[in-house]
């Protein structure tokens, strides 16, 4: 069964090179809670961007496999006391909704490097959720655009539970325009997971996070 989720991997792109019609899109795969030994599996098979959800799992996980020079992105809550180190090995932060998260990674003295940075907006009625709500996204891009830290890439959103997914994804194409407008090159659409992402693709998504429809389900969380 080693080979499953390669073999997965590659059911997955053929679908996606159907689906896309020729437009560049990035796959993103999943890896969270799966162990590094999964991660080494697919990059073997050619995968090349890896996301993962929860620091200092992530941290180790990268760690384990840096030989293999592998993109990773960072798409879970983003803590301020820890986005420091986060930032140490996450290429891409598609987390960050507040401008004291932003201040907390230009924070401290030590070197590191500028990381590309997708806003993510929150798509619910419930502000608590994670993301910026929507009132508040043209200041926050407009901090991480000035930011020393980050580069300003776009935006970031999950679909809310109970709507339909299409719905939510066109409302994220006109955040993703207002981003735009900030900085046009901003042009990043993270959108789209297992159960979601042809929804995502046709409102424009350009980076699909897709964990299970590769990966298989995930062991309990640790
Ligand atoms: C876990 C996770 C995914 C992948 O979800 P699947 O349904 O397994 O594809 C995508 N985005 C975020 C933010 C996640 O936490």
């Amino acid at each position: 069964m080693t080979d499953a989720p390669a073999a997965r991997l590659a059911a997955f792109l053929e679908q996606l090179e159907d689906a896309c019609q020729a437009r560049g899109v990035t796959l993103i795969v999943v890896s969270k809670f799966h162990p590094a030994e999964l991660v080494r599996e697919l990059a073997a098979a050619g995968q090349r961007d890896f996301a993962e959800s929860r620091h200092p799992e992530s941290r180790d996980k990268a760690e384990a496999v840096a030989d293999l020079d592998l993109t990773w992105h960072f798409v879970g809550q983003l803590q301020r006391k820890k986005a420091r180190q986060v930032a140490r090995y996450a290429d891409v932060l598609h987390s960050i909704d507040s401008i004291e998260l932003v201040e907390a990674l230009e924070g401290g003295d030590e070197e590191r490097p500028v990381r590309d940075a997708l806003v993510q907006v929150n798509l619910t009625d419930d502000p608590g959720r994670g993301g910026v709500v929507p009132g508040d996204l043209d200041a926050l891009a407009e901090r991480v655009a000035a930011s020393p830290a980050l580069r300003l890439r776009g935006v970031m959103a999950v679909a809310p539970l109970g709507e339909e997914p299409g719905a939510a994804f066109e409302r994220l194409a006109r955040h993703a325009e207002r981003v735009r407008a900030v900085d046009p090159a901003a042009d990043w659409i993270s959108a789209g997971m297992s159960a979601d992402w042809r929804e995502a693709l046709e409102h424009g998504a350009t980076h699909l996070r897709i964990g299970t429809a590769i990966t298989g389900n995930r062991p309990a969380a640790g």
